[in-house]
């Protein structure tokens, strides 16, 4: 199976796409065309490169000191068959997952492929970016009006847990 990634790295290293030292899977394609976006460059769904998750994988086989993998984009959830994959052979070598999506928890739930990704996430940063909400002392995320979610726990009760510890400022 095949996934566009925006970088010519398969994975990035980095301290602010959630806890920890992570390792960013930048994905390709994003239609929310958010105002403010950071990374415009990647709503092409038809720039950046193809590459096999298979050599994603292997890539996932060398990490040590990181924590986890982070799903990211563009919207990694438009290509949720191959992130899923990914997710499920990362969490499977004892890393956690976080994923950012532009879709509230409540729409990716609509979906039947988004829906199984969530099983494999569990961070999930949801929602727009929204320059009128926008925060530089908000964690992890760009404006105010996005969650960081408690996918495990919100899944099983079928209701958003937010995680409180991110509310502080910086
Ligand atoms: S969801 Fe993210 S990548 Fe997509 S337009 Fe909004 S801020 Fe940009």
């Amino acid at each position: 199976m095949k996934i566009r990634l925006a970088t010519k790295e398969l994975l990035v290293d980095s301290i602010v796409d959630g806890e920890g030292l992570r390792s960013v899977i930048w994905t390709q394609g994003c239609s929310h065309h958010c105002k403010g976006c950071h990374n415009p460059e990647t709503w092409d769904f038809n720039a950046g490169i193809e590459v096999d998750i298979e050599d994603v994988k292997r890539e996932i086989d060398n990490l040590s000191l990181q924590d986890g993998i982070t799903l990211s984009g563009g919207d990694p959830f438009f290509q949720a068959e191959a992130c899923t994959e990914i997710a499920q052979y990362a969490k499977g070598k004892g890393l956690n997952v976080w994923a950012y999506s532009g879709f509230t928890f409540e729409n990716l739930l609509k979906v039947d492929d988004m829906r199984e990704l969530l099983k494999y996430v569990d961070v999930l940063v949801d929602g727009p970016f929204e320059i009128n909400k926008k925060s530089l002392t908000l964690s992890y995320r760009g404006s105010s009006n996005q969650r960081i979610i408690n996918v495990p726990k919100s899944l099983k009760d079928g209701k958003v847990h937010q995680i409180k510890k991110y509310d502080r400022k910086k």
